[in-house]
C-alpha cells in the first residue's frame, strides 16, 4: 500500500546519513523561546526555568504497529502523541522532542518524508521543536524512539503517588475505542488477504479506527484543570488500560479504591461494536489500552468545579489501601481490578 505504482522511490543510500536528517528536518521550524540549539550540533540546548520533565517512549515494527494499516504519516504523529501525553500527565507543558529512528533500507526516502510529516504536523498541533535525534540503520523492521522534553513549576508538577483517602478518580474522554479500533484493523487485514478486492465498509467503525491510527493526547486537560482551579492529587496517562493505571496510581500512592462500571465512558460506537462482537465493553474500557486519556485524583471538595464538564468523568473514589482496588459492577458485586494491561511483553510470554 506504500509502495504504490508510480510512486517515487530513492534509495536511503543515496543521500548519505547527513543529506537524509537534513532532507527531513530541513523545514523543521523552532518556536519554543526555550530552544537555545536545536538540530545541527552536537546536543540540543534547552534553557530551562522550571522543573524540566523529560519521557522517552520506542516504537517497534511487529510489536507496536503493524505498517500494512498503519500509514507512515500516522506512524510519525501517533510516536510523538504517545509520548507528549506521558507529559502532560506530569501536568507538564511539553516543549521539544527528539526523534531516533532505526530504518532498513527497504524503506525508501520517500516513505521516511510521510513519517516525518506525521511527526511534523503533530510538532506543529502540540507546539514543540524536534530539537535533534539520531538515525541508524536495523537489518529488518523500523524503530522510533521519541524523547519528550517539558516543563513544569514545582507546585504543579503531578505525580501518581499523591492520591489521597476519599479523593475522587476522575478520567478524561472515554475509554475502550483505540483497541477496538485495532480489532477492526486486524480483521479487515485477514479479509483483504482472503480478497483484496473487498471494499470494507468501515464507516459504523470510523471513531474506533480513528483513535487507534491518529490518537491525541490530551493537551486541553492540564490547561482545563488550571482554568477551573483544581490541581489533581495524582496523574497517569491511560496507555495500557485503566485497570492497570488505577493500580500504578494506588500502589505508589499505598492507597486502594473503589470504580463503578456504569460510571466509566464509553462512546457509543464502543457500545455498538461489542454487541456486534459479543465483547464485554467494561472488559474492553478497563483492558484495551491506548487510549491516552488522562486519569487523575483530585480532592473532593473540588467535585463541583468538575461536574459540570463534558469532557471528565467522576469514575470512582479513593480508600484505604486495605480495602484493596475493586470494580463495583451494575450487579453491585465488587470483584478485584486485575491489570491485564495492553502489554506486547505479557502477550508473547503467554503464548
Ligand atoms: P552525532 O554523530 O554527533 O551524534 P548526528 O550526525 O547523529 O551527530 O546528528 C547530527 C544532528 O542531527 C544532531 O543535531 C542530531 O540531533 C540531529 N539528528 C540526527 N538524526 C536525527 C533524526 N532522525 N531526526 C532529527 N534530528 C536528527
Ligand atoms: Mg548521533
Amino acid at each position: 500500500m506504500l509502495e504504490n505504482k508510480g510512486q517515487q522511490r530513492t534509495d536511503i543510500s543515496s543521500l548519505g546519513e547527513f543529506g537524509l536528517i537534513e532532507h527531513l528536518t530541513k523545514s523543521f521550524e523552532i518556536k519554543q523561546p526555550s530552544t537555545i540549539k536545536g538540530i545541527g550540533d552536537d546536543a540540543a540546548v534547552i534553557a530551562v526555568e522550571n522543573e524540566l520533565v523529560v519521557s522517552t517512549d520506542m516504537l517497534v515494527e511487529g510489536v507496536h504497529f503493524d505498517m500494512s494499516y498503519m500509514p507512515l504519516k500516522h506512524l510519525g504523529y501517533k510516536s510523538v502523541v504517545v509520548n507528549l501525553s506521558d507529559i502532560y500527565a506530569m501536568n507538564a507543558l511539553p516543549t521539544q522532542i527528539t526523534v531516533s529512528i532505526a530504518v532498513s533500507n527497504r524503506f525508501p526516502v520517500e516513505a521516511l518524508e510521510e513519517l516525518y510529516a506525521g511527526i511534523q504536523a503533530a510538532a506543529h498541533h502540540y507546539n514543540v521543536d524536534v530539537v535533534g535525534g539520531d538515525t541508524t540503520s536495523s537489518l529488518s523492521g523500523l524503530v522510533i524512539s521519541i524523547t519528550a522534553l517539558g516543563q513544569v513549576t514545582q507546585e504543579k508538577a503531578v505525580y501518581r503517588s499523591g492520591a489521597k483517602e476519599n479523593d475522587l478518580i476522575v478520567v478524561s474522554g472515554d475509554l475502550g475505542a483505540a483497541y477496538l479500533g485495532l480489532q477492526i484493523l486486524e480483521r479487515e487485514k485477514q479479509v483483504f488477504k482472503v480478497n483484496p478486492n473487498s471494499q470494507p465498509d468501515l464507516e459504523p467503525y470510523s471513531y474506533l479506527i480513528e483513535r487507534q491510527l491518529k490518537p491525541e493526547a490530551r493537551k486541553d486537560i492540564p490547561a482545563l484543570l488550571k482554568e477551573l482551579g483544581v490541581q489533581p492529587t495524582s496523574m497517569i496517562d491511560i496507555s495500557d488500560g485503566l485497570s492497570s493505571e488505577t493500580i500504578h496510581i494506588c500502589k505508589q500512592s499505598k492507597k486502594g479504591c473503589n470504580i463503578y462500571e456504569d460510571k466509566i465512558p464509553l462512546d457509543p460506537q464502543v457500545i455498538t461494536t461489542c454487541e456486534e462482537f459479543n465483547m464485554d465493553s467494561t472488559t474492553i474500557a478497563l483492558n484495551g489500552g491506548e487510549d491516552y486519556e488522562l486519569l487523575f485524583t483530585i480532592s473532593s471538595d473540588d467535585y463541583p468545579k468538575i461536574k459540570a464538564n463534558p469532557s471528565l468523568t467522576v469514575i470512582g473514589h479513593i480508600t484505604q489501601e486495605s480495602e484493596g482496588t475493586h470494580l463495583i459492577t451494575r450487579a453491585n458485586t465488587k470483584i478485584p481490578l486485575i491489570a491485564r494491561g495492553w502489554n506486547p511483553l505479557q502477550e508473547q510470554e503467554t503464548e
